[in-house]
């Protein structure tokens, strides 16, 4: 039923610098998104706000933002996740994997 689709909106992680060359909407609609709306950071897993004023795309949440993303399950939720999976990619890294034979 999901049917993640990538749109090709550039943006820059305002926390680590990231480029992103690719979107994901987690809802389903045909429209990209606008301004005010949630972004997320794959790279640190930090919260980002879409703005398409700024060169950027994204802007760092202002404190009552910040506010409202501690408080929401799903946003939590959603770090948890990206946590998990960061884990899980750094467990199947060759170059980190310790040999225990
Ligand atoms: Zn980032």
């Amino acid at each position: 039923m999901s049917n993640f689709k990538a749109l090709p909106i550039k943006t820059r992680c305002w926390n680590c610098g990231a480029e992103h060359n690719r979107t994901v909407s987690i809802m389903e609609r045909e429209d990209g998104p606008n301004d005010g709306e949630l972004s997320f950071c794959f790279k640190c897993g930090h919260f980002a706000i879409w703005d398409s004023s700024l060169t950027d795309g994204v802007r760092k949440p202002n404190p009552s933002e910040n506010d409202r993303l501690k408080a929401s399950k799903a946003a939590q939720r959603m770090k948890t996740l990206w946590a998990i999976h960061m884990v899980r990619q750094e467990e199947w890294d060759p170059k980190s994997t310790a040999k225990e034979d």
